[in-house]
């Protein structure tokens, strides 16, 4: 089959229209933040309850804004000269702080649409040429020709000649070689049309860049629109054209304006990427990006949902509801849903909020855990804040990733050194993932004026390695450690470190200095054999928020690690009913190459029962401390697995009454 003949919708991708595409289509009353047109009545639905005397003043600005297209985040940038004192000792005041800060907020809205409106220009003109993604198209377009040679050469493969060298057996007939993803394309129409039978160690040895898919999961990143966040963070860049944080040429965020922001074809296009490349595309980890995602409207946050599950289901659907049931038993489902948020916008509401939209894992930003840095970066929380979001959050189940930032203005090596221990000494974090995100020098944030002033010093590429190196061995063996870089370009960085590629220095030096780390990450098993019978299990045990937390895994005789699941034992109730004297399995997770429902693969830990005997030995270990009901925080892709398992959906969440025992014991 030619490409960009598939039969499946989710194939043919961004060049496909659906409906809704926009958020204005599903009309739900509460604007229309995804909408490039939005109605003129818009303007006015958002002057409803702003200061009469401010009223005016907001519609004329956004007709100014409109003509000039000023930059959203100009606005929010001249916030400092109005900014009222929010945390003034007269209450008066305060309310007075409330409402400007509605009012600004409002204005910077109007400005990004009026921006969005200017006609025949989008936000992300010039940024990327506007022909990458036909480029993209034309560099896998797969002529008869190169069809018949890459069908010649993975014969070969399979075989068992090596795959460079089965590729330079068939040169093209123009010219040139075949790649990687023409075996990939022949192997997917062979299977389609029954004259291959499906092979995923053949798969395997043909996939591109294979470390996307060996943590058991295919993570599909889709960041929201631009839109101011509620962040005043000094370090923060801001990019009139990206969401608050994000620069255009990060790869994740380029390919997101390359898409407009649309949800869809942004999810869409990365799975016709990835499945390109050889990966499977049937469990789904949903990572979506941007500011802070609990600041964008709710219509906007159910519509991206939405759209995205639409991608994975290959229709589209008439609400979020029905995207959901569909995506249970979709050819790709969705097996997790990220977020990411500020510890001060989670509350009951934001908890309750996140589960009906299906989300799984929320990352919070922590930053730092000593209040005056916090107050010095002009964070806007508290580590009490922090406190209390982590412990909320973990009482209805999320697995939590935490972002810490050292280098941060105000602290010192010797500081963050201190500071990082705190993750894991308190109590009331312990964070079941990190990223560790050193502050970068970027011209476009507030910071870069405190460094001109010389009142900030970027550390060096050498000082981050020696600091990396010395706390990464002091993680804990439940947590994992998903970055200690972020991907910026580095030509963004005016001051300090500017390598990328900052994890494999780090490495290097604990393999100098003999000091293994033992994070999840460091120590998942990847392509190595993964006997089933002989892994072990360990359950290490450990106390976090008001509760009890069990990590149980299983790890090979060479201390690889295949699998593992979280079990919270709460001493609290939930704000949820459905969570009432229900301990919580928080994460089930089989590692090593994702493997398509149904199929295995020798050596491979997935599809062996790995999962099932963490499950039953949650279950047993819960049932054992007198909780009568095992709550799953399931995704909507897993929902069928527990349901095989005994576990009905109770809210949102799967859930199993479990035999009576001794009644809850909170110590
Ligand atoms: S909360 Fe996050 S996105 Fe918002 S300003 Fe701070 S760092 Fe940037």
């Amino acid at each position: 089959m030619e490409d960009g003949e598939s039969q499946d919708p989710v194939e043919r991708g961004p060049g496909r229209r659906v409906a809704p595409t926009r958020l204005s289509d599903v009309g739900d009353g509460e604007g229309h933040p995804g909408c490039l047109n939005p109605p003129s009545s818009q303007l006015d639905e958002r002057l409803t309850g702003v200061d009469p005397a401010v009223r005016p003043l907001v519609a004329e600005a956004a007709k100014l804004l409109g003509r000039q297209a000023m930059a959203a985040a100009d606005v929010e940038n001249a916030r400092a000269a109005v900014d009222p004192p929010q945390h003034a000792p007269d209450a008066g005041l305060r309310a007075v702080a409330r409402r400007r800060e509605r009012d600004r907020q409002v204005l910077i809205e109007c400005a990004i649409d009026a921006q969005q409106r200017v006609a025949n220009r989008r936000p992300h003109e010039g940024i990327l040429p506007p022909m990458s993604r036909q480029a993209w198209l034309e560099a896998r377009r797969t002529t008869p020709e190169t069809l018949e040679a890459a069908q010649a050469a993975l014969a070969e493969v399979r075989d068992g000649v090596e795959v460079t060298r089965a590729l330079r057996r068939h040169p093209l007939p123009r010219g040139g070689y075949l790649g990687k993803h023409h075996l990939v394309h022949a192997y997917h129409a062979g299977v389609q049309s029954g004259a291959w039978t499906a092979d995923p160690a053949l798969l395997r040895r043909l996939r591109m860049k294979p470390i996307r898919t060996l943590s058991g999961v295919t993570t599909v990143t889709v960041l929201t629109k631009p839109y101011p966040c509620p962040g005043k963070c000094v370090f923060c860049p801001t990019d009139v054209r990206m969401p608050k944080s994000y620069l255009p040429d990060e790869p994740g965020a380029a390919r997101a304006l390359e898409n407009e922001f649309d949800p869809f074809r942004q999810t869409a296009s990365r799975l016709e990427a990835l499945q390109a490349i050889g990966h499977p595309t049937d469990k789904i980890e949903l990572l979506i990006l941007g500011g802070t995602w609990s600041a964008y409207r709710r219509s906007y946050q159910t519509w991206f949902v939405q759209r995205c599950l639409d991608a994975m289901n290959g229709f589209d659907s008439a609400d979020l509801a029905q995207a959901q049931l569909a995506n249970e038993q979709a050819a790709r489902r969705n097996v997790g849903l990220v977020i990411e948020t500020r510890p001060d916008h989670v509350s009951p509401d934001e908890v309750r909020r996140l589960r009906s939209l299906g989300v799984t894992k929320v990352q919070l930003g922590a930053q730092s855990l000593d209040d005056s840095i916090l107050a010095l970066n002009q964070r806007g929380h508290t580590v009490a804040d922090l406190r209390r979001a982590m412990s909320l959050l973990r009482r209805v189940g999320f697995k939590l990733v935490l972002h810490w930032m050292p280098n941060l203005l105000g602290a010192s090596l010797a500081s963050d050194r201190l500071d990082f221990a705190r993750l894991f000494d308190d109590e009331a974090l312990r964070p079941d993932e990190l990223k560790i995100y050193p502050c970068q020098l970027l011209a476009n944030a507030e910071l870069h004026q405190v460094w001109l002033r010389g009142e900030y010093v970027p550390y060096s590429t050498k000082d981050l390695v020696e600091l990396l190196a010395d706390i990464k061995p002091t993680i804990p063996a439940y947590c994992r450690v998903n970055r200690v870089i972020r991907d910026i370009p580095s030509t963004h960085v005016v001051e300090g470190n500017r390598r990328t590629s900052l994890r494999q220095d780090v490495q290097s030096e604990l393999a100098r200095r003999g000091t293994p780390c033992r994070c999840i990450r460091c120590r998942e098993i990847r392509q190595a054999h993964a006997d089933a019978e002989e892994v072990v299990l360990d359950d290490l045990v450990y106390r976090a928020g008001a509760g009890e937390e069990h990590f149980l895994s299983l790890t090979t005789k060479d201390g690889a690690l295949a699998a593992y699941a979280r079990l919270s034992l709460p001493a609290e109730e939930a704000p949820l009913a459905e969570l009432q004297r229900a301990a919580l399995l928080r994460e089930l997770h089989v590692v090593g190459p994702s493997l398509e429902f149904g199929r295995g693969l020798a050596g491979a830990p997935q599809h062996r029962g790995l999962g099932a005997r963490l499950l039953a030995q949650a279950e047993a270990i819960a049932g054992e401390r007198g909780y009568p009901r095992l709550a799953v925080i399931s995704a909507l892709g897993t929902r069928a697995y527990y349901g095989r398992r005994g576990y009905s959906l109770e809210g949102t969440y799967m859930v199993r009454n479990l035999p009576v025992g001794e009644p809850p014991d909170p110590g």
